[in-house]
């Protein structure tokens, strides 16, 4: 912006107007004396109490922000951290400059002087802190087997290492422990993957029904093994929508293994495929829903089941092989198609997981 304000042509005093207008950031543009030339919507979403004419301190009252604009005006842009404790708490960096270096004359009266920038950064916060504790979560439950397999390899290594007896005994339990990190790894490498193509629409068409079929199929043994009793309900036509073969496989296998895992000796799956009117009632939904008489999830834990790493019991879910990470998996692959999922539950009856995409005619 060029330094000449005070004595700016109706022309050039749009230009600057028409800019604050369109930045996307809160701004405000305040004269020497710190009140009020002008605002953009922005800024008037986040400190509704703004006016024209009115000194800053009316509606923000931060002494930090009040030295920066003062400091400021030596040229040097000053950043400063604001928190916003009220309806919720906010942080913002405002940035205060200078507009170019005008004469005294020029800068009389209300002429713009400095603009502040008001940038919230909670959502950016937010998303920092979440991976942080994914990488901790990940590298905790990675390190939890490491440290047994290491324990392992100094026994064997020192006090076990002529007893062919506790040896065997160690390896078959190392090995265990390779496997969960296996896991571990192989579903953290879903996630990712899942999480890269998050904005790239699935395009080919696929069959609900199919899939759902070869899922259980391949689950048979696992189910038989259980003790579980695996049924099928497909729908009568055909339950076509746009999807990844593969994940839809993902998303119906964690499922119905979670189901067979955490539904106890003897438990009945049933995987029905069903299409059904679309809310609003524009076109269809094609459905897959997995649902178990299992003992039930208690409802505290049902709204946080799909976050990473989430479990009600970590032990019951680390006995039973599981990593946490299934159902964060799931709701990834749903969202990325567009679809919902739906958990519901009742303790002693069972659990049902539901998941829904646009169906193709
Ligand atoms: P994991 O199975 O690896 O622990 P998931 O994300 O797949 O992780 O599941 C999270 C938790 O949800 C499980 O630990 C379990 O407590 C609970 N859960 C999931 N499905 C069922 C089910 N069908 N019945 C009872 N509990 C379930």
């Amino acid at each position: 912006m060029s330094g000449s304000y005070g004595g700016a042509e109706r022309g050039q005093d749009l230009d600057w107007r028409v800019m604050l207008g369109a930045m996307p950031d809160a701004a405000v543009v305040l004269d020497q004396a710190g009140r009020v030339v002008e605002f953009n919507a922005p800024l008037n979403e986040l400190y509704p109490d703004v006016r024209r004419d009115q000194p800053l301190s009316r509606w923000l009252r931060n002494p930090d922000l009040f030295q920066a604009i003062e400091d400021a005006a030596g040229g040097q842009p000053e950043v400063v951290f604001l928190i916003h404790r009220l309806p919720v708490e906010r942080r913002i960096a405002a940035r205060v400059v200078r507009l170019g270096d005008m004469s005294a004359e020029e800068v009389s009266g209300s002429a713009p002087f400095y603009l502040v920038t008001f940038r919230d950064l909670t959502e950016q916060d937010k998303l920092a802190q979440m991976r942080e504790d994914f990488i901790a979560n990940a590298s905790h439950e990675l390190r939890t087997p490491l440290a047994s397999l290491r324990g392992f390899i100094e026994t064997l290594q020192g006090p076990a290492r002529d007893d062919a007896g506790a040896r065997d005994r160690f390896l078959a339990l190392m090995a265990g422990q390779a496997e969960r990190m296996t896991r571990l790894i192989d579903d953290l490498l879903s996630l990712s993957r899942v999480e890269m193509r998050a904005h790239v629409m699935p395009r080919a068409i696929i069959d609900l029904n199919e899939v759902a079929g070869y899922v259980l199929e391949t689950l048979q043994p696992m189910a038989a093994a259980a003790r579980a009793d695996l049924q099928l309900e497909l729908d009568k036509v055909s339950a076509r929508f746009r999807g990844e073969r593969d994940e839809i496989v993902q998303v119906i296998s964690n499922l119905v293994h979670n189901a067979i895992t955490y539904g106890g000796d003897g438990v009945e799956v049933r995987v029905a495929v069903a299409r059904a009117p679309a809310q609003g009632g524009h076109g269809e939904r094609v459905c897959v829903t997995v649902s178990d008489n299992g003992p039930g999830i208690p409802k505290e834990h049902l709204p946080r089941l799909t976050e990473r790493f989430y479990r009600p019991s970590v032990s019951a879910s680390r006995s039973k092989g599981g990593t946490g990470l299934g159902l964060a998996i799931v709701k990834h692959i749903v969202a990325r198609h567009r679809g919902d999922l739906e958990i519901s539950s009742q303790l002693g009856r069972g659990s049902t997981f539901k998941a829904s995409f646009d169906a193709v005619t």
